[in-house]
């Protein structure tokens, strides 16, 4: 049953790239196939099964031969492999579909930080409605987790102020928003945890040069890994 949860994970991550890709309303259903962002070619059946086409076409678009951007094939791998967590985790079907709407939520915001260099607040407001849900379902308090974000957006505020502006708004407002369904601990644990990933893969990448100094680097998705770490492993 696990595999078929990933399998299933695979399929939607590779939906997720296309909403992370057009993550406006409007781009969404402007064309319904897929296409190459560089030539336009509409895609063929073959060239939309997730990861494999990828490795067949050594991630080059197989008419212009233009590089694919890295984060299709991650996105797809992060959602299989989340959802297959999600499902081991789960002590219920209820609380497996929570997770995995929670996760994907997580991995959209990732995949459109990743492509964009930006965190919509439209799907902001998306995570920011789900766990409020996910308070009512666990029978947690609504009004202690709004407090929280309240409280946190306001103290987010002065710091990038006094930091003019230095750290990327949207990662701070994921942080603000995240404080409606997470302690404030778990929100250390949270910073703590996506910072440590995010120093060991950009270290590795600096070292093996596949990055440079100036580049610019999304934390977003370091802030989605940290939070499924902290739901998954310590609650
Ligand atoms: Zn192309």
């Amino acid at each position: 049953m696990i595999y078929y949860v990933g399998l299933l994970g695979l399929i939607f991550g590779s939906f997720f790239n296309v909403v992370g890709y057009r993550y406006l309303w409007d781009d969404f259903w402007r064309q319904s196939r897929s296409y190459c962002p560089f030539c336009h070619q509409t895609l063929s059946f073959i060239e939309l099964i997730p990861i494999f086409s990828y490795l067949f076409q050594k991630g080059r678009c197989r008419t212009c031969h233009q590089l694919i951007h890295w984060s299709y094939p991650l996105i797809e791998l992060m959602t299989a492999m989340s959802w297959m967590l999600c499902f081991k985790f789960s002590s219920s079907w209820a609380e497996f579909l929570l997770l995995t709407a929670f996760f994907s939520i997580l991995i959209i915001l990732t995949a459109i930080d990743c492509k964009h260099f930006l965190l919509p607040n439209e799907w902001l407001f998306i995570l920011g409605f789900w766990l409020m849900f996910q308070q009512l379902f666990y029978q947690q308090s609504l009004f202690l987790g709004v407090i929280r974000a309240s409280i946190l957006f306001l103290v987010a505020i002065c710091v990038y102020r006094l930091m003019e502006h230095k750290i990327g708004a949207g990662d701070i407002k994921m942080l603000c928003v995240l404080a409606i369904g997470f302690t404030f601990q778990e929100l250390i644990w949270i910073l703590f945890i996506s910072s440590a990933v995010a120093l060991i893969m950009i270290g590795g990448l600096l070292i093996r040069k596949k990055l440079e100094w100036k580049s610019q680097i999304p934390f977003g998705p370091f802030l989605a890994i940290g939070t499924m770490v902290v739901t998954l492993f310590m609650r």
